[in-house]
């Protein structure tokens, strides 16, 4: 099937127009929501405005009701409720809005040689030479023994300080250049450079004290108080376009806030539907989605049994479309070795649309049935929905997973479908302006 340019399929109309503008608001989420938490943040006040609800607010719901529910503030449903019976099934997308990074350790502080770090631990598959030398920020919340939740965002603002870890200069790095990737920097070595002044009040030369004293008095928080703090490194600077004719966005967190956002935005323009529609927007993907706010929890069964007491989980299972919405590799020619091109996402011409993900031999992954395929075929279809089928890479060159297999575990017929992105996981990830468009238009469509 011929692959097309999406900006070549609707020239003469106002479709490039359209998805550019609507990048110009996904780089402002990019830019402001770059942890899981600041994503649910920032989804809850615009449901808000939007009309929704909060679960916890209201009991009764008719066709046509906003809702949603948020779950330890890391992951969120949203929901508008359709004619039919819940238990007719729901048009679902899931997408995940946690990111590859730097997480502090439980003990972080730590000085060594004159200056001060933070201990880190990575969170998901990085490649661990990509977030040296290259600025960094720190977002989080310290959760004081008292209960009281102090909020860090530094090294974004204006005239915010960042953070980085070091390099070796090229002119000692003659043993590390011939290490493998894997082994020139070990997960020990990415230490946040946090600070170089002693303590001018200390006996001998404390950079540590002086940092915590900064600490104590910026944010009222003490070396202890790290203990119950969730704090996350992450690449400073903005979501930019990338190229001359600005046709890409290169940025932190694509992966997969592009499809949490598409899908967000695509659910706002959903009236009255006939099936209920929702967006869950899960955290822990990145780690295998284990824990009380990834997929592998029960929390989208108790949010269906919240919005209907009664509700028989397995009915609305069984009549379950699902979108697992998550970015998929993109071909690169640079690299084209590990492609095959015709079972590859090109840039520009729209939806990845996966039907298995897993490695060597569809080993760990769900499969979606050729029915529902067929299905899926025919909304988009109908819709003048650009679609593309793809494979993560050759067939024996690696491999992936997403959250499907955990919804289609619970009886839903899923498939993946999203964004296809370069350099996925990288501190900077690109996307095509058009490809974020017509996922947008996608899950409209879907959700209608
Ligand atoms: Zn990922």
């Amino acid at each position: 099937m011929k692959k097309e340019h999406l900006f070549k399929k609707h020239k003469g109309t106002d479709y490039q127009a359209k998805a550019e503008a609507f990048c110009e608001d996904y780089k402002q989420f990019l830019t402001v929501a770059k942890t899981e938490r600041l994503s649910v943040e920032y989804f809850e006040a615009k449901a808000k405005a939007n009309g929704f609800f909060n679960i916890a607010d209201k009991t009764d719901f008719k066709a046509g009701d906003k809702v949603y529910y948020i779950n330890r503030n890391r992951s969120a449903v949203f929901c508008v409720i359709g004619e039919e019976d819940l238990e007719a099934g729901i048009n679902l997308v899931a997408a995940h809005i946690d990111s590859p990074r730097l997480d502090l350790k439980p003990s972080p502080v730590t000085e060594e040689g004159g200056f001060s770090y933070l201990r880190t631990h990575y969170y998901g598959g990085i490649k661990k030479y990509q977030w040296v030398a290259t600025p960094l920020a720190l977002y989080g919340v310290v959760v004081k023994k008292n209960g009281e939740t102090v909020k860090i965002a530094i090294g974004d603002g204006e005239n915010d300080p960042i953070f980085m870890v070091t390099d070796l200069l090229p002119h000692l790095a003659s043993k590390q250049m011939t290490q493998k990737m894997t082994e020139g920097i070990p997960g020990e070595k990415l230490m946040v450079l946090s600070g170089s002044n002693p303590d001018l009040n200390a006996e001998s030369d404390e950079v540590k004290t002086a940092l915590l004293k900064i600490l104590e008095e910026k944010y009222q928080i003490t070396e202890e108080d790290f203990y119950s703090a969730e704090i996350e490194v992450v690449p400073a600077g903005k979501a930019r376009d990338l190229g001359f004719d600005r046709s890409m966005v290169a940025s932190y967190g694509h992966d997969d806030r592009v499809c949490a956002y598409t899908a967000f935005e695509g659910l706002l323009e959903t009236k009255t539907p006939k099936k209920t529609a929702v967006v869950l927007l899960a955290d822990r993907e990145e780690v295998g989605s284990m824990g009380n706010s990834g997929m592998q929890s029960r929390f989208l069964e108790y949010f269906l049994e919240e919005l209907k007491p009664s509700v028989r989980i397995n009915k609305v299972m069984a009549n379950t479309l699902c979108l697992s919405s998550d970015v998929a590799a993109a071909y690169d020619p640079m690299y084209a070795e590990v492609y095959e091109k015709q079972n590859s996402p090109i840039f520009g011409c729209g939806l990845t649309l996966l039907r298995y993900t897993g490695s060597r031999g569809k080993g760990g992954s769900s499969e979606a049935s050729a029915e529902m395929v067929a299905k899926l075929r025919r909304i988009f279809d109908d819709n003048d929905i650009a679609y593309q089928f793809a494979e993560l890479g050759k067939v024996d060159e690696g491999g992936g997973g997403t959250v499907a297999q955990y919804i289609a575990n619970l009886g839903a017929d899923v498939i993946d479908a999203g964004v296809a992105l370069l350099s996925m996981h990288a501190p900077y990830e690109i996307a095509h302006k058009a490809d974020i468009y017509e996922a947008y238009r996608a899950y409209v469509s879907f959700m209608a």
